[in-house]
């Protein structure tokens, strides 16, 4: 790591330690973050790191983004803190890839700058995996498209001051796809159910309906009919961020396990007087630094531009894995204290679920990689 990416992980550990850590539980019990915390973080110049400069970013690329996420979470900030903070992460990059300057000037800029909230709408009550079968429809009539449909599972979706929504402009399939920008407060646009979950307790997660909503033509974003590409194109960081999401809750587990098992005494001796709690510890560690040595090669070809969509899914099981079996084993660890609400160990083994679902399912990722990689008959 270079050292100008060494001090942004500074940055962001600081930051961590003094705007999120003292109050992450209080948000977990909420069930979302303040908006306060976006524009913290926008001003500590977190929220636009890999954005370009000439859309409101802070520039930099994905291991810039990665510094950031990392100091994070060595710091106690959580995967579902990281989903609602970084929500911009998946709402905006098609907008400032698409390069309107109204949408821009509207939605990417203020998002970064922390005063707006967005989201990216996807997901359907019938089916979240096959993405090019999405039913929402968006019919044009004159300026405006109607939009009718269901969209579920929606990150920051209760919060969101505007949605990236993928609406059916044409016939069935991913050539039918396109993205819309759908404000809040559009009428005939709701917030229909905030959901509770098993882990991401402080990232709101919302079923939202449209009912006959009338957005302006001027909120396409890119071409009609090319939402399914952007969509897909996006993909690979968002499955290649929830990676880090993966390794970074490891590492932070296994240090607190680290520390644990070197203070907690049984039978009159350390927990890590034990041969077998050692070697768990070591176990922890490889299987952390397998993923995180991994995710930062899929990284580091992206940002040199090279077609990493087969290898982030790869990236993803493999640090989702690596979550499941670290943050397992420090609950375990942890005895009775690891399976207490609030403990910190308890938070990462609950959020890590979501990790082989979120962003494509591991099965569904995995048939993705097949295909690319030609294993097919
Ligand atoms: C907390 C949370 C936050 C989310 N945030 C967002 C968001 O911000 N925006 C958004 O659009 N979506 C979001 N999602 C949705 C998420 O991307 C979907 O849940 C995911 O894509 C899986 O879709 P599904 O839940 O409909 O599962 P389904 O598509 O119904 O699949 C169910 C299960 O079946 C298996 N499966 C599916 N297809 C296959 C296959 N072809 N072969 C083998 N096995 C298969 C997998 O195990 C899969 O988990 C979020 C979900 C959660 C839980």
């Amino acid at each position: 790591m270079n050292a100008e990416r060494g001090a942004l992980r500074e940055v962001a550990r600081e930051f961590t330690r003094r705007e999120v850590a003292p109050y992450l539980q209080g948000w977990e019990d909420a069930g979302e973050v303040p908006r306060d915390l976006h524009r913290a973080a926008a001003k500590q110049g977190l929220l636009g790191i890999s954005f370009p400069v000439e859309v409101g970013g802070g520039g930099g690329d994905l291991l810039d983004s990665i510094a950031v996420m990392e100091g994070m979470f060595s710091e106690g900030a959580s995967s579902g803190l990281m989903a609602a903070l970084f929500t911009s992460g998946i709402a905006l990059p098609h907008l400032a890839a698409s390069g309107d300057a109204d949408l821009v000037d509207r939605f990417v800029r203020p998002t970064l700058a922390g005063e707006l909230i967005g989201s990216l709408a996807v997901t359907e009550p019938g089916g979240g995996s096959d993405v090019a079968g999405i039913r929402t429809a968006a019919v044009r009539e004159g300026d405006a498209y109607v939009v009718d449909g269901t969209k579920t599972f929606i990150t920051s979706g209760a919060r969101a001051d505007f949605v990236t929504t993928a609406v059916r402009t044409g016939g069935p399939g991913p050539a039918g796809v396109s993205l819309l920008v759908v404000e809040k407060g559009t009428p005939g646009f709701t917030v229909d159910r905030s959901l509770p979950k098993t882990g991401w307790h402080c990232s709101d997660t919302a079923e939202l309906g449209y009912a006959g909503v009338r957005v302006p033509v001027r909120n396409l974003v890119g071409a009609e009919h090319s939402g399914f590409a952007q969509i897909a194109q996006h993909f690979v960081v968002e499955r290649i961020a929830l990676a880090v999401h993966g390794y970074g809750i490891a590492a932070r587990s296994l240090a607190l396990t680290a520390t644990y098992c070197r203070e907690r005494e049984t039978f009159g001796r350390p927990l890590l007087a034990n041969q077998v709690v050692r070697h768990r510890l070591v176990e922890m560690r490889r299987q952390v630094e397998v993923a995180r040595a991994y995710v930062h090669e899929v990284a580091r070809r992206h940002v040199a531009g090279e077609d990493v969509i087969a290898e982030a899914c790869l990236a993803k099981q493999t640090a989702a894995e690596c979550a499941a079996y670290v943050c397992d084993a420090a609950v375990q660890l942890h005895g009775g204290t690891g399976y207490l609400h609030g403990t910190e160990v308890e938070r990462h083994h609950r959020d890590a679920r979501i990790l082989p679902i979120g962003g494509g399912a591991t099965e569904v990722l995995t048939d993705l990689a097949a295909r690319l990689m030609g294993y097919t008959p």
